[in-house]
């Protein structure tokens, strides 16, 4: 994946996260990968639907609060960190890389990432990737 980058904008920034109930929290250093869509089977089965992360390698990653995570061994490849309090799925790694995949909606401000594309598509069910500019915006009806 060639075209995936680090993104220049995000260079030597600190970008805070953390899950739902902020019994995890982390700190990542910038530059952040680009980010990727996931649509495997594991990331459905996991997250609910397909998962977005960016990510980073482990000197530029800092947990500052980790009393609810877990991991889990996902496959024989990869495990995957959530919070055992509210179940959000924050982390991937894979086993004997020394970085960490993280949630892009775990950021508190994500506004500096990029997307650079999607992996998987083929695990997607046949109903099509989400276009969320093409889709109809029905927030008042909720
Ligand atoms: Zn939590
Ligand atoms: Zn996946």
């Amino acid at each position: 994946m060639a075209h995936v980058k680090d993104i220049a904008i995000t260079k030597g920034k600190i970008y805070l996260g953390g899950c739902h109930c902020r019994g995890v929290r982390f700190c990542l250093t910038g530059p952040l990968r680009q980010a990727l869509i996931c649509h495997c089977r594991d990331c459905f089965q996991i997250a609910g639907l397909s998962w977005g992360s960016t990510s980073v390698p482990d000197d530029s990653f800092e947990l500052n609060a980790q009393q609810t995570l877990g991991w889990y061994d996902s496959s024989a490849w990869a495990k995957r960190g959530f919070c055992r309090n509210c179940g959000a799925s924050l982390f991937y790694r894979l086993n004997g890389i020394s970085r960490t995949s993280v949630a892009i909606g775990m950021l508190d401000d994500a506004n500096d990432l990029v997307i650079a594309g999607q992996i998987f598509a083929n695990s997607h069910p046949h109903w099509d990737r989400l276009r969320p500019h093409d889709l109809p915006h029905l927030d008042d009806q909720f």
